[in-house]
Formats: C-alpha cells, sequence, structure tokens
C-alpha cells in the first residue's frame, strides 16, 4: 500500500501579517512550510510528498530536497490538480491532500484518516462544534443556530489516488464558479462517501496573526526533551597514564579494556544512546569486532552524537562524574570539559565532568579501576 501526501502551498495569504505569503513565515525556528512538510515526510506510512508551490516560489524549492515540488495553479482547486498530476505516472495508493497553513498536524490525526480509508473511499479530520453559534448584525446577535451534526472540518483529507483524480478532472471540466472549498466538496460531487474521522485541536489552521503566537505556544510546548543515562567501569592494569574524557592523566596505571577504555567518555556515549532508546556501546562497536581494538573513544561519542542529530536532537548538556581515589581528576577536569565539547560541537557550558571518591569502599576505593556515571539531555525543537 504506497500512500502519497499533496502538500498545497500556492496560496497567497497575507491575511497572518508579514510581507510574504503565510507558509514562507518563521515559525519557531523554522518555515511553517518546513514544519508541514516534515510532519509527513517522518510520517512512517507516507511514501512520498508532494508540494504544490505557487510559480513565484519556486526559488524556495531548494529547501525542500526530499520533497516533489510542483507548479500551482490560480486557484486551490487548480493546485491540488497540479500535485495529483505530479503522481499519475507513478500513481501511489492513496493520497493525503493537506493544507500548508496546518504545521502542527500529529501523526495519529494522520494514522486515522489512513485506517479509515481500509474500508472508506474519503476520510478526512474534524472536530464537532462545542460552542453555541449565533448569528449576528451589527454588533448585536440576532439569532441562534442550532450546533448539532456541524463539525469544523480539517485536513489532511485522504482518498484513494484514482478515485479523487477522477473526481478532480470532473470537477475542472465542470468549471464550477468560485471553485469548491476543500477535497471533500470535490469528493462528493462526484458521488464518493467520506468518513468523518477525529480531528485534533492541535491540527489548527494559521489564518490570523494571533494564530502565530499560537502556534509559537503550542510548538514549543510538544518539544520532545529526552534523558539518557551511561554507567561504566574499567581496571586498572600497568601502564603510565589514564585516558579520562578524552584527557591523558599522568598515573601509575592504564585502564584495561579493548579500545583506550576511556571509561567517562564510555559512560557519556552510552547516556546519548539510551537517550536515543538505541541500546548501548557494545552493541554499536562490539568488542568481539578487531577493528575497535584501541580505538580512540571519540570515534564511539562522535557516532552517539551524529545519530542524534541525524533524529533532530541536540545535546542540551551533559554531566560525567568519574569515581575514584586516584589519580586526582580536578586538576584535569577543564581540559576534559575542553576536549568532550569539541567531540560533541557543544559549547562547554554546558559540559559538566565532576570526580568523587568512594570513600575507600568497594573496588574503586580499594583503586582497582576507575567508575564514571554520565547523564545527557537532548532536545528535538
Ligand atoms: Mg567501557
Amino acid at each position: 500500500m504506497e500512500i502519497a501526501a499533496i502538500i498545497v502551498a500556492a496560496g497567497r495569504g497575507t491575511r497572518a501579517g508579514g510581507d510574504v505569503p503565510k507558509q514562507w513565515r518563521r515559525l519557531h525556528g523554522a518555515r511553517v512550510a518546513d514544519w508541514t512538510v516534515d510532519a509527513f515526510l517522518s510520517h512512517p506510512r507516507i511514501g512520498r510528498v508532494v508540494l504544490v508551490l505557487h510559480p513565484d516560489d519556486l526559488g524556495q524549492a531548494e529547501g525542500f530536497a526530499d520533497a516533489i515540488v510542483a507548479t500551482g495553479g490560480a486557484t486551490r482547486d487548480a493546485s491540488v490538480m497540479a500535485g495529483l498530476e505530479a503522481l499519475v505516472g507513478d500513481p501511489p495508493d492513496l493520497v493525503l491532500i493537506h493544507d500548508v497553513a496546518r504545521p502542527l498536524v500529529g501523526g495519529r490525526v494522520i494514522d486515522r484518516v489512513i485506517d479509515a480509508l481500509d474500508t472508506a473511499a474519503g476520510a478526512a479530520p474534524a472536530l464537532a462544534v462545542t460552542d453555541a453559534l449565533w448569528m449576528g448584525e451589527n454588533g448585536k446577535v440576532s439569532g441562534t443556530h442550532d450546533r448539532n451534526g456541524l463539525y469544523r472540518a480539517q485536513t489532511p483529507q485522504g482518498f484513494r489516488f484514482a478515485a479523487i483524480l477522477a473526481a478532480h478532472r470532473a470537477h475542472q471540466d465542470g468549471a464550477l464558479p468560485g471553485g469548491a472549498a476543500d477535497d471533500v466538496e470535490v469528493a462528493r460531487g462526484a458521488g464518493l462517501e467520506v468518513t468523518i474521522v477525529e480531528g485534533d485541536e492541535a491540527n489548527m489552521k494559521i489564518t490570523g496573526p494571533s494564530d502565530f503566537a499560537r502556534a509559537e505556544e503550542m510548538m514549543r510546548d510538544r518539544m520532545d526533551i529526552r534523558v539518557g543515562q551511561g554507567y561504566d567501569v574499567h581496571a586498572f592494569e600497568p601502564g603510565e597514564a589514564c585516558i579520562l574524557c578524552g584527557v591523558a592523566v599522568p598515573h601509575g596505571q592504564k585502564l584495561k579494556g579493548h579500545s583506550d577504555a576511556d571509561v567517562g567518555m564510555h559512560a557519556l556515549t552510552d547516556a546519548l544512546y539510551g537517550a536515543l532508546a538505541e541500546g548501548d556501546i557494545g552493541q554499536h562497536f562490539p568488542p568481539s569486532d578487531p577493528q575497535w581494538k584501541g580505538a580512540a573513544s571519540h570515534v564511539f561519542l562522535e557516532h552517539a552524537i551524529g545519530l542524534a542529530r541525524s533524529r533532530g536532537y541536540e545535546l542540551v548538556n551533559c554531566d560525567v562524574t568519574l569515581i575514584c581515589e586516584r589519580p586526582k581528576i580536578g586538576p584535569h577536569v577543564g581540559a576534559m570539559r575542553a576536549a568532550l565539547a569539541r567531540i560533541v560541537d557543544v559549547d562547554v557550558d554546558r559540559i559538566s565532568v565532576k570526580a568523587t571518591t568512594s570513600e575507600r569502599l568497594g573496588f574503586t576505593g580499594r583503586e582497582e579501576g576507575i567508575a564514571s556515571m554520565a547523564v545527557a539531555t537532548l532536545v528535538k525543537a
């Protein structure tokens, strides 16, 4: 079952304020269109995304390397048609048609539309009207309207591809004055039944200036924050220095291990994997694999931070604790923080390294080795 999404972004709407159409305005660190396209590109069930742009906006297409860009027409209907035509050569089974001005669309709404298409010709999210409805004239209430059976329609609106293509073609041929309000209207005009699935208050449409402030607030609230922890131990063996958080600390012994045995960096690396729910260092770099013998541990840490960034996470802070009686860590903490900050490419004031003894208790107290604990916070904005 191949599912494509068409995002209609050819409008010139500047009602939301600003001097560029609303889809190009910044919202929480990216353009409105970036958020909307990403919501579909990152959804596991969506195979292809078509972005329909106004002819004047084709210069913006460079920012959407993973989407198919189509050129829209003078009306919304014509733009949807252009998006459908872009898929005709290799048609998907299902298509979801979405308004670019709903950047907060969530995966669950998309899933509900797709699931309903198992049995329905068309499906679209909506919310039942719960407020009382009035009619008004000259600032005064002139009547009331029964809200029973009324819904606020949202997108994405989903259909079998062949059926909505035929419906839009028929609609174009009919050349109805004014065009259709949405694709549900076009579908119903062609005799398709459309099932209502539960919408989402968060799936708001940005129309006026206050909507930007509300959307910004909602995006801040849905920020994905993850914490991971790591713990590691390495024993001493005869040697001259311990590698700790990337710094060679002179000592009468070294740490024993398959790699350079940097216990602090290993704990931090595991904290990153932990935050991502991506197992641990041994899974990504098996000790049984000879290529990691004597490896510098920054290779592991670079892999973990790279994995985090590839998923859109940034390292907000980390805190590494080294547990040993000796060597004395204090004099090297500055160099360790700087070394870790360089590897993960984060400001040094977000990197903490500290040390404690275990009051001569246990294996660290007996100076048999060094233990380390780390926590790391990742944020996806
Ligand atoms: Mg280790």
